[in-house]
């Protein structure tokens, strides 16, 4: 199982530094936020080291998965929240900032003014056939 000793995520795998475990198997591990968003923002991460989720094996990445709708279910029962986001980032781009694939989950309440832009726009004639034509002549050379 491939880890990284500077990578902070493998570290909290390893027990080397603590964590407010929720859950845990041989391949996932689920802890609280040190810096939560809202009261219950869980991070789900694999225990192997990979560094952004379209370099997990498929298989991998199901197991993950698989265990967002139990936890959060755990979470609104405990939160009470209503609804939740899901969010997994990927490069310093998308505001990754620890290198160790995870999702987010963070509980939202009504009016609790967490968000972010959502700056819709639109394609020109042609351009999303184009990206569609391209998408999966791309999945076709590297398939899932
Ligand atoms: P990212 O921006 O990479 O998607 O999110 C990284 C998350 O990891 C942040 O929300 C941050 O609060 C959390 N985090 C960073 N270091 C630690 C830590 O040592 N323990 C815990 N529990 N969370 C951490
Ligand atoms: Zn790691």
């Amino acid at each position: 199982m491939q880890t990284d000793p500077d990578c902070v995520f493998c570290r909290i795998v390893a027990g080397a530094i603590p964590a407010a475990r929720v859950f845990e198997n041989d391949r996932v591990l689920a802890f609280l936020d040190i810096g939560p968003l809202a009261e219950g923002h869980l991070l789900v991460i694999p225990r192997e080291h990979y560094a952004r989720l379209e370099q997990m094996p498929p298989d991998l990445a199901g197991d993950l998965a698989r265990c967002l709708p139990d936890l959060a279910r755990a979470v609104l029962r405990v939160t009470g929240a209503p609804g939740y986001n899901l969010l997994q980032n990927n490069d310093r781009t998308a505001g990754q900032v620890v290198g160790h694939v995870h999702f987010h989950i963070i509980p939202r309440h009504d009016g609790d003014g967490l968000g972010y832009r959502w700056n819709a726009s639109s394609y020109p004639p042609g351009r999303a056939e184009e990206l569609q034509r391209r998408i999966r002549d791309a999945l076709a050379t590297s398939p899932a």
